[in-house]
């Protein structure tokens, strides 16, 4: 069937914290005159991710999955291992970047079965193969990294001066040609600049050059957030970087906001009650993500770091092989006897942007993935940062540092995934109950905090309503589609 929409094709990473802002990207587009969109993903990410999609496609949103076969047994994976947190083991980290490799031929197998040829492919910085796809199509090709300006003109900035050449790992540079002085170490550094025991450089140079050769860059923020880091990573890309966030904003419905990212572990409606139970402001949520996976003797720490704060927390346990140990902790301790009056701890996943957005949380314990740091902008919750791998430092720098809106557990290095064990404790559960007593307190300091990140959250929800910096961004970056398509 022809049709006369602007068709986009999405291509996300199979990750949570890659698809999961792709999917709300789709609907963002879908929502827009004449714009139709497909995305390319897996059989099990398209089940897991088409749950907040199935309503809204069904009264006629345009957006549709193209299913790609997951070559897991080709690629020597576990059946079901289609998705960044499902691998078992980070010795198959090598097997699931080849699979993501094959999937190219997979799309160009069912390339014909597009109800149109798309006008644009927005794909995830990590599909690098896509580079080539566009090309051998002739589709301009704009890429999505899931990260802020700030982020990507660090990068650039790095790439560029690779300034912490001979430096040792602790010793503190200044990141080059930024608008705030900006320190770091490179042990704090993303795997691009800092890599871990396994061998990913060559994926990664892929990734960068796709980068380098991408027509443009869709960015999950709102300039206003940023605006000094949008207009110098607007200039470095030659105007075409379009700010269209913050995505997780594109749904208000709760029981959608519940099934974000995948089957939420708690009731929603059990969730809501005990969060309607406490104060404004009073509660700590902890979460660490989809794939951090805190090593036993850190996460105890934190736990009785929580304990200490003496306040109602909610808090995401995501132990997977470690399991055994962390119940036996929870229940031998008496830790969770202790603080079953003020602590709901959620074993798996949390609906977290349905918690953000309650008005009893006051702040929270994240590993500033870029997901969750800006979805706790949206809902004006300041940060306790505990930053982890890959961006993560380089986020808690524009949380704390410029933005003024956290304060950091005093996390100095990287952990790269699969190697927390050989970390043991790297922050004690004083630093923890130290900073989160510093963004909970009631002083002129907690509340100017407190007060900015409020601020930002209403600046953040205008940004995508009509006559918002991002929803001009949206129309500008459709209009630029258009032209293309024209010329
Ligand atoms: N998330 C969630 N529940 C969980 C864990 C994560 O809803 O229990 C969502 C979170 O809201 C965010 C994404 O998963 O949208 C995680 O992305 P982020 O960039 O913060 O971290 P990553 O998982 O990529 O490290």
């Amino acid at each position: 069937m022809v049709t006369n929409k602007l068709h986009f094709l999405l291509i996300p990473h199979i990750g949570p914290g890659h698809t999961i802002p792709m999917i709300d990207m789709a609907k963002l587009l879908a929502k827009q005159p004449n714009v139709m969109v497909t995305i390319a993903t897996t059989p099990l990410n398209a089940i897991r991710y088409g749950a907040t999609l199935a309503g809204p496609v069904k009264t006629g949103l345009p957006v549709r999955f193209l299913e790609l076969p997951f070559p897991a047994a080709e690629a020597g994976l576990p059946e079901g291992c289609e998705s960044t947190d499902k691998i078992p083991s980070t010795d198959l980290v090598p097997n699931f970047l080849a699979a993501i490799d094959m999937l190219q031929q997979k799309l160009e197998q069912r390339y014909e079965t597009l109800e149109s040829p798309p006008n644009c492919v927005i794909s995830d910085k990590y599909m690098s193969w896509t580079g080539d796809f566009a090309d051998k199509y002739q589709i301009p090709r704009i890429m999505f990294d899931g990260m802020s300006c700030f982020n990507e003109l660090c990068c650039n900035n790095l790439y560029a001066s690779k300034v912490f050449d001979g430096l040792s790992e602790s010793e503190p540079f200044v990141v080059p040609g930024l608008p705030d002085r900006v320190e770091l170490t490179r042990n704090q550094l993303p795997p691009e600049f800092n890599p871990s025991s396994i061998d990913t450089s060559a994926f990664r140079q892929r990734a960068r050059d796709a980068e380098v050769r991408a027509y443009g860059v869709v960015i999950n923020s709102f300039e206003e957030l940023e605006q000094e880091y949008v207009n110098e990573y607007r200039k470095l890309r030659g105007g075409k970087v379009w700010c269209i966030g913050p995505l997780s904003l594109c749904e208000s419905d709760d029981s959608v906001k519940s099934q974000r990212g995948n089957i939420a572990s708690i009731d929603e409606q059990q969730c809501l009650k005990w969060l309607d139970y406490h104060k404004p402001n009073s509660v700590i949520y902890a979460c660490f993500g989809s794939l951090v996976r805190v090593n036993t003797p850190q996460l105890i720490e934190l736990g009785l770091g929580l304990e200490a704060s003496n306040r109602p927390f909610i808090w995401v346990i995501k132990s997977v092989h470690r399991e055994k140990e962390v119940e036996e902790w929870l229940a031998e301790s008496g830790f969770e006897e202790r603080v079953k009056h003020r602590g709901l701890i959620i074993r798996g996943w949390a609906p977290q942007v349905l918690i953000l957005s309650h008005p009893s949380v006051g702040g929270f314990l994240t590993h500033c993935g870029w997901n969750s740091t800006l979805e706790s902008v949206c809902a004006g919750v300041p940060m306790i940062t505990w930053p982890q791998f890959a961006e993560q430092f380089i986020n808690e720098k524009l949380v704390v540092q410029v933005l003024g809106i956290g304060v950091g557990v005093g996390a100095d290095s990287v952990v790269h995934v699969g190697e927390e064990d050989r970390f043991g404790v790297k922050v004690k559960s004083e630093s923890v109950k130290a900073a989160i007593e510093k963004v909970m307190d009631d002083g002129i300091e907690g509340n100017e905090r407190r007060t900015r990140a409020k601020e930002l959250g209403i600046i953040a929800n205008n940004a995508i309503k009509e006559g918002g910096s991002s929803h001009l961004n949206l129309t500008l970056l459709i209009q630029d589609i258009m032209h293309h398509a024209n010329t």
